[in-house]
C-alpha cells in the first residue's frame, strides 16, 4: 500500500497550490461581494489546463486521471469555492456525460473545446419537481422530422449562463417502456432557438458561481445530439454523478483545509484573558478535531479518485467522500467561525465566506440523506 503521490502528482499539487495563491487569490473577495463570474481567473485556468484534467488528450484535455483532478478541485477550493464548483462541475458534469456516453464523432465534436474552457458545459438534471428523485424528470423531447423538440424548465443549472457557457447535457423523457419513463441525455448548445436562460439565483454562497433555472420551449437539436441509447440517460447520468461526487468532495476538502488553516492562525495570535485563545482547550481541541476530519477527508477523497483511475468500481467511495468530507468542511466552517468569534460574522474575515460557501456541498449532487440512502442500499437495507 503506498500513500505517496508519484513525483508528477506532487509536482502538479505545488504548482496549482502556487497558482491559486499568486493568480486566484487576489480578485476572490471583490467577485464574490459583487456577485461577479470570475472570467479572468477561469481563462487563466484553462490556460493551466485545469479545465480538461481527466479528458484524453486526443479529445484536447490532459489525460492527467481523476486523482490530479481531485487535487485541482481542491487546491483551487481552498483559494476560492466558487472557482472549485466552477471547475468541478464544467469538469465531471459538463464533459463526462459526453466521454462516458458519446460516439467518437460526439466526442471529437464537443470534447476539445470544453476541455481547453474555450466553453463552458452544464448538466441539466434538477427541475421544479425533481430533485433528488431524478427519476421525476418532465422535461420531454419527441423525435419530430430528425430532431429532438424539446420542452420543460431545468433549476440551479450551474455554469448555465456565462458568456462562455457552450452546451447543456439534457436529461430529458423520450417515451416509456414497460410502463416505465424512458430518460436521454441530449446536447443543447446555447443559442438554440427556444432554450431560454432566466436571470441569475440569488444565493446564500458560491457567489462568484454561474447558477440559472433553463427553459425549453419547442427546442429543436438534430436527432444526433443524443448521448448513447434512447433510455440511457439516467444510467449515464448516475456515471455522471459518481465522478460529480469525487468533485464535491474535494471541493470540501479545499474548503475544510482553508478553515483549518484560518482557526490555527485565528488562535495562534487572538489573546484572550492574557493567552491565545488556542491554549485553551476549548479551541485547541476544536482545531485538532478539525486536523483529524480533514485528513480522514482527504483519505476518502484521494482512494475514490484512485480508484477511478484504476477503472474501479468507485461509487461507494465517491458516496463516502462526497458525505464525509461534505459534512466535515460544515463542521470546519461553523467551528472556524466559532473559533474566529464576532470576528467570524463579519465579511472581512474570509471564514464568513468559508461558511456560507460550505452548506451547499451537503445538498448539491445528491443530498446528505440520498447519499447515506446509497450506502444503506449497498448494505442490502
Ligand atoms: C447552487 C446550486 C447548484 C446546483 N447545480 C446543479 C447543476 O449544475 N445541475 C443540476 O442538475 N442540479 C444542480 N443543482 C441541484 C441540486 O443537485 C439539488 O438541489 C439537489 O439534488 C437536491 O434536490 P432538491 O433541491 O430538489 O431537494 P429535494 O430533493 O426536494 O430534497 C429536500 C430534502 O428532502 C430530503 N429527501 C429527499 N428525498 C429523500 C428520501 N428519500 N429520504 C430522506 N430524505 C430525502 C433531501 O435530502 C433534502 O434534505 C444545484 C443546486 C444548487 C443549490
Amino acid at each position: 500500500m503506498d500513500f505517496e503521490f508519484t513525483e508528477e502528482l506532487k509536482a502538479f499539487q505545488m504548482t496549482v497550490r502556487k497558482f491559486a495563491e499568486e493568480e486566484l487569490a487576489e480578485s476572490v473577495e471583490e467577485l464574490d461581494e459583487k456577485h461577479e463570474f470570475p472570467y479572468e481567473e477561469v481563462s487563466k485556468m484553462a490556460d493551466l489546463g485545469l479545465l480538461g484534467l481527466p479528458i484524453p488528450e486526443e479529445y484536447g484535455g490532459e489525460d492527467a486521471g481523476y486523482l490530479a483532478y481531485a487535487i485541482g478541485v481542491e487546491e483551487v477550493s481552498r483559494i476560492s469555492a466558487s472557482l472549485g464548483i466552477t471547475m468541478a462541475a464544467h469538469t465531471t458534469l459538463g464533459c463526462m456525460p459526453i466521454k462516458v456516453a458519446g460516439t467518437e464523432e460526439q466526442k471529437k465534436k464537443w470534447l476539445p473545446s470544453l476541455a481547453q474552457g474555450k466553453m463552458l458545459g452544464c448538466f441539466g438534471l434538477t427541475e421544479p419537481d425533481a430533485g433528488s428523485d431524478a427519476a421525476g424528470v418532465k422535461t420531454r423531447a419527441v423525435l419530430e422530422g430528425g430532431e429532438w423538440v424539446i420542452n420543460g424548465t431545468k433549476c440551479f443549472i450551474t455554469n448555465s449562463g456565462t458568456r462562455i457557457s457552450g452546451l447543456v447535457n439534457v436529461a430529458a423523457v423520450t417515451g416509456e417502456k414497460n410502463g416505465r419513463k424512458e430518460i436521454s441525455n441530449i446536447v443543447v448548445p446555447h443559442g438554440t432557438p427556444g432554450f431560454e436562460v432566466a436571470p441569475a439565483y440569488r444565493k446564500m454562497g458560491w457567489n462568484s458561481s454561474d447558477t440559472h433555472e433553463l427553459s425549453f420551449q419547442n427546442c429543436r437539436v438534430p436527432e444526433e445530439n443524443i448521448l448513447g441509447k434512447p433510455g440511457d440517460g439516467l444510467k449515464n447520468f448516475l456515471i455522471t454523478l459518481d465522478y460529480g461526487r469525487i468533485g464535491v468532495a474535494a471541493q470540501s476538502l479545499g474548503i475544510a483545509q482553508a478553515c483549518l488553516e484560518a482557526s490555527v492562525e485565528y488562535a495562534k495570535t487572538r489573546v484572550q484573558f492574557g493567552k491565545p485563545i488556542g491554549k485553551y482547550q476549548g479551541i485547541s481541541f476544536k482545531c485538532a478535531d478539525m486536523d483529524m476530519e480533514v485528513e480522514l477527508s482527504r483519505t476518502a477523497v484521494y482512494k475514490a479518485a484512485w480508484l477511478a483511475d484504476q477503472g474501479r468500481d468507485f461509487s461507494r467511495e465517491a458516496a463516502i467522500a462526497k458525505l464525509y468530507a461534505s459534512e466535515t468542511a460544515m463542521r470546519a466552517a461553523s467551528n472556524a467561525v466559532q473559533i474566529h468569534g464576532g470576528y467570524g460574522y463579519i465579511e472581512d474575515y474570509n471564514v464568513c465566506r468559508f461558511f456560507r460557501d460550505a452548506k451547499i456541498l451537503e445538498i448539491g449532487e445528491g443530498t446528505s440523506e440520498i447519499q447515506r440512502i446509497v450506502l444503506a442500499r449497498r448494505l442490502g437495507l
